[in-house]
Parts: structure tokens; sequence; C-alpha cells
């Protein structure tokens, strides 16, 4: 599996004087690490998921995401698959892992979960920056849940539309109504 560290590092459980600057520089953490170990301990149960790539990590103080790239979720989680449980178990925190989408709706509503999204409306704005003489327009991506949800959401709002950014390289805009 790709991991924030290099496989011999993963493998021996000590830092190379690259993955020790890359730690020092928080360009990785120690959440990282942890992961990364989970990892090989995972990939000798199950070979096949030596494709899969982790391509970032996302920790807050009340979860951690984890984004794998497009297709690696079904060899992580589902049926005997465990990846997320033993990593909840070392990183003693709710772990989720998430696949990196171009499909939007798939990705806004793995990031709400458990909250229920009611709709995603997507609305045509003009552009801030027209050229001159040309009339443009841009996409506004509204994600419409209902006031009940709130309470379900599993993390900070800003967090979440800042995930959505991320995975789905969308800006949206969220109502609760
Ligand atoms: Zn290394």
């Amino acid at each position: 599996m790709k991991t924030a560290i290099c496989a011999f590092c993963a493998q021996t459980g000590m830092l190379c004087k690259d993955c020790q600057t890359k730690l020092n520089s928080g360009e990785i953490s120690d959440t990282d690490i942890q992961i990364s170990k989970v990892a090989v301990e995972f990939e000798k149960l199950h070979p096949n998921v030596s494709n899969v790539a982790i391509l970032n990590t996302i920790e807050n103080s009340e979860f951690i995401i984890i984004l794998v790239a497009p297709g690696n979720l079904r060899f992580l989680v589902g049926g005997t698959l465990d990846f997320h449980n033993r990593l909840e178990r070392v990183l003693k925190k709710p772990v989720k892992i998430l696949e990196k989408s171009k499909n939007k709706r798939k990705a806004i509503d793995g990031i709400f979960s458990p909250a229920l999204i009611s709709g995603i409306n997507t609305v045509f704005v003009p552009a801030r920056n027209p050229k001159p003489g040309q009339i443009s327009v841009e996409e506004e991506t509204i994600v419409v849940l209902s006031p009940d949800e709130k309470i379900r959401l599993p993390g900070k709002l800003e967090d979440l539309i800042e995930l959505v950014k991320l995975i789905a390289g969308v800006d949206i805009r969220v109502e609760f109504r």
C-alpha cells in the first residue's frame, strides 16, 4: 500500500532520513506513521491491497479522514475487510475512509454521512470576473439538508466544506431548510 512514509520505514518502524525530515517539517504527522504501520500489517493479510494508495489524511479533534485513490475503498472495508477498525484501535478516534471521487454526489454523501443530504442543486450565477464584452456564468453547488440533520453531521461544517473541496474539487454552500 502506498502510504505517507516509504516502504522501508513502514516495514521496520524506524524512520529514514527522508521520512524523519518530512515528520520534522510537518509534511507528515505521527498519525500518518501509525497509519502506515497498520497498512503494512493489513497488506500481509490481504496482499491485493498492494496497489491501494493513501492520498491524504485529515485529522481534527473528533475524527480522522483517510483519502484513498478512486476504486480503492472496496479493498479496505466491507465483508471481512476491517482496515478502518484496525486503524480506530490504534488511533483511538473514529476513522472514515473516503475515496477520491469525480462523482460529486457520491463524494458529498460520503463526507456528510451519517447526516442525510436532501438535495444537491447546481445554480448558475454571474461570474465574478467576466472577460470584457462577455457574459459569463459560474456553477455554484448548494447542498441542502433538513435542519434535523445538523446534529448528525460528522464534524464542523467548515471542515466538511473543506473536505468536499479537497475530495471532489468543488466549492459548496450548505443550506438547512
Ligand atoms: Zn523512510
